[in-house]
């Protein structure tokens, strides 16, 4: 027999001491791919093993492939920490090892959920009324929101797309940003709209959607579903959802904000005006493993009308009938049985409470200022207006970027993606952990520059 203690104590012990390293340890993996899938390889073998060993080599294998995401001086994508009390959180969700989807196989992730979900509500700025699903990410709640929409359209034409789908349907109208995420593609796909049905909106200079031209858009055909964002992925840049959401109502449409990481501006007095009107929307998708800094995998989706989130998206079954079966976790979300990442998403907010999460939304946009600020000094070109935590640099030309950005990463200092914009290469930084502090900042902008001087 194992010893439960050992076993899960070593476990903790070893995250611990993982997370000790964090401030110091090169940001990029320490091993090459080969190396690292070798560690991992080989037939499956086939003696049981010892719960003590696998443990062992499990550890023994990762170590070189580990990425320290969770550090203060890693911007790539948009990539949060997790704080303290959502990481305890989640150990205690692994030893719990709740099923999270219906109400009766675990009422304390349901009511860990229940108040979390009022708890983001209240912090987003987004209507009491509204329904909540726990979804794995942004892309997942895209996919909610996207689909809430396409039932209400199709509803409001008197068909029912759950049951007949969407061959002889009548027409829905797809209309969205040139500058949308690509997740926002992948939902299209997956509903069965197809890519090719998006109407696309010119942007303007820092990536936010053109208004004048959605109204132009909107005004060539009938009911629309529109997709809005708060925070662009390379610049930030929000749309005017007050502008973007009233035509929308006007025109009898149906406006999902894309939110990710943007939506979080409306936590902050000093960021709230990039979102102002985020109320008008119909859904809204955000995520929690961003700028949260709760554990992956952890994002949101919302919906102004609960009853339409689940006609889209509620399931049941015979043996699900006991539970009631209705307006359970699982009839806001795609998935069926899941884990409780509810509890990650309590602790969070009740670590940081209201003022915390401003704080740290204020924080992580003073340090990509002050990032973007040391660049420029230093002779980098900063193409965006840095609003909220993303910022756009770039070396001269794109092949001189590109080797920055690949030595910036084997240099070890700090870890920044590469991006295309509007046809040019820039590095991106994103500045969403709560331990980045500005001595991080300062010693990552050396290392850039540093590694600049040498390409
Ligand atoms: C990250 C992101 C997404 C996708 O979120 P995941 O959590 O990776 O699924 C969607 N939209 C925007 C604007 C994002 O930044």
């Amino acid at each position: 027999m194992t010893n439960t203690w050992d076993l899960l104590g070593e476990a903790a012990s070893t995250a611990i001491r993982y997370r000790e390293t964090l401030p110091d340890r090169p940001v990029a993996e320490s091993g090459d791919a080969a190396a690292i899938q070798a560690a991992f390889g080989g037939a499956l073998p086939d003696a049981p093993c010892p719960p003590r060993q696998v443990l062992d080599e499990l550890r023994r294998a990762a170590e070189g492939g580990l990425v320290a995401t969770a550090g203060p001086r890693f911007f790539g994508f948009v990539t949060g920490g997790s704080l303290p009390s959502a990481t305890a959180a989640d150990i205690l969700a692994a030893g719990w090892d709740q099923c999270a989807g219906l109400t009766v196989a675990s009422p304390a992730a349901a009511a860990a959920e229940q108040c979390a979900g009022e708890w983001l509500k209240d912090l987003l700025g987004l209507p009491a009324t509204a329904s909540t699903g726990f979804v794995i990410g942004g892309q997942s709640a895209n996919t909610v929101g996207l689909a809430a929409a396409r039932h209400h359209l199709c509803a409001e034409a008197g068909w029912d797309v759950e049951r007949d789908g969407l061959a002889g349907a009548p027409p829905v109208r797809i209309v969205a940003s040139v500058e949308r995420h690509a997740t926002i593609d992948r939902s299209l796909r997956l509903l069965g709209f197809g890519t090719a049905a998006v109407e696309e909106v010119p942007a303007g200079p820092n990536g936010a959607l053109d208004v004048a031209a959605l109204a132009g858009v909107l005004a060539r055909g009938g009911p629309a579903i529109v997709c809005l964002q708060a925070g662009n992925v390379n610049t930030g840049a929000c749309d005017d959802l007050r502008a973007g959401c009233s035509l929308v109502r006007d025109h009898g449409g149906w406006s999902h904000v894309d939110g990710a990481f943007g939506l979080w501006a409306a936590a902050s007095p000093r960021t709230a005006s990039l979102v102002d009107g985020i109320e008008l929307a119909d859904s809204w998708a955000t995520d929690g493993h961003k700028w949260l800094n709760v554990p992956y995998d952890s994002g949101f989706a919302f919906c102004a009308r609960p009853e339409v989130h689940s006609a889209a998206v509620s399931y049941t079954a015979p043996y699900l009938v006991a539970e009631g079966a209705t307006m359970g976790p699982a009839d806001f979300t795609l998935e069926s049985s899941r884990r409780a990442r509810g509890f990650a998403v309590w602790a969070a907010l009740r670590e940081l409470g209201r003022d915390g999460v401003a704080a740290l939304v204020d924080r992580c946009c003073a340090l990509a200022r002050r990032f973007a600020a040391a660049l420029a000094a230093g002779g980098a070109e900063i193409a965006n207006d840095v609003v909220l935590n993303q910022v756009l640099v770039r070396f001269g030309d794109d092949a001189r970027t590109d080797r920055i950005a690949d030595g910036v990463r084997r240099e070890g200092t700090c870890w920044l993606s590469g991006t295309t914009w509007r046809g040019r290469r820039y590095l991106r930084v994103s500045v969403s952990n709560f331990s980045t502090t500005s001595d991080d900042i300062d010693r990552s902008a050396e290392a850039v520059l540093r590694v600049a001087a040498s390409v």
